[in-house]
C-alpha cells in the first residue's frame, strides 16, 4: 500500500468527518467553521500556488524568487498537512476511544512512564510555544519511537523525519474567538476532544515507515 499520489497543484480542502457544532463547547461551531473553511483553505490554495510557481520556474528555468517558493512550500504544505491531520485528531464526545489504543499506550509508557507525565509534557510544549504554531506527538522512524515536538509557524523547528500522530494547534486562529488570550484553558479542554482511535490508526501505519541512518 501506498499513499494517494496528489497532482501537482491540486491539493484539495479536505471535507471535516463531523458537523461544525460537533465539538462544542470545546470549539464553537463559528469558530470551526472560519478555522477550517477560511484558514486552512488558505494553505491549501497557498500549496498549490507554490507547486505551480516553482513548476513555471522549471519550464522557464528562471530560480530567481526559488528562495520565496520554497519558503511557501514548506510553510504552506505543513499547514495544510497539520491541519488536515489536527481535524482527524479530533472528535465529538461519543464518537471515540476515550483512552489511548494499545499500541499508543505501550509506546507513550515505554517513552514517557506514564499516561500523565506524557500529557504535562504535550500541555507545557504546547502552552509555551511562542507566538503562532503546534504541538506535537510523532512517531520518529529513525529511532523507532515517539517524539513530543513543538513547531513554530507550521514549519519551524520540526526534526526531519518525524510523523506526526497527534496534533494540536495553538495558533490564535485557533481558539482566540472562545478562548481570547487564554492558551491554558484551551489546551486544557482540548484533551477532552482527543481521538484516540485515530492516534493508534496513524501511529500503526507510521511505525511501517523506514528511515535508515546508515
Ligand atoms: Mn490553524
Amino acid at each position: 500500500m501506498h499513499s494517494m499520489i496528489v497532482p501537482m497543484g491540486q491539493h484539495q480542502l479536505p471535507k471535516l468527518a463531523y458537523a461544525y457544532n460537533a465539538l462544542e463547547p470545546v470549539i464553537s461551531s463559528r469558530l470551526l467553521q472560519i478555522h477550517h473553511d477560511l484558514h486552512h483553505k488558505a494553505y491549501v490554495e497557498g500549496l498549490n500556488k507554490a507547486e505551480l510557481k516553482l513548476s513555471e520556474a522549471r519550464r522557464k528555468r528562471d530560480f530567481s524568487l526559488i528562495k520565496h517558493w520554497e519558503r511557501e512550500l514548506a510553510f504552506h504544505g505543513s499547514g495544510h498537512i497539520l491541519h488536515s491531520i489536527y481535524w482527524t485528531s479530533m472528535a465529538p464526545l461519543g464518537n471515540r476511544w476515550e483512552t489511548p489504543g494499545a499500541q499508543t499506550i505501550k509506546h507513550i509508557m515505554s517513552y514517557f512512564d506514564s499516561l500523565a507525565i506524557f500529557g504535562e509534557q504535550f500541555t507545557e510544549a504546547a502552552i509555551n510555544v511562542e507566538a503562532s504554531g503546534w504541538a506535537l506527538l510523532v512517531w520518529q522512524p529513525a529511532w523507532g519511537r515517539l517524539e513530543i515536538l513543538t513547531i513554530e509557524k507550521h514549519q519551524d523547528l520540526f526534526q526531519a523525519g518525524g510523523i506526526p500522530i497527534l496534533v494540536l494547534d495553538v495558533w490564535e486562529h485557533a481558539y482566540y474567538l472562545d478562548y481570547q488570550n487564554k492558551r491554558k484553558d484551551y489546551v486544557t479542554a482540548w484533551w477532552q476532544l482527543v481521538n484516540w482511535q485515530d492516534v493508534e490508526r496513524r501511529l500503526m501505519l507510521a511505525m511501517q515507515a523506514q528511515m535508515p541512518l546508515s
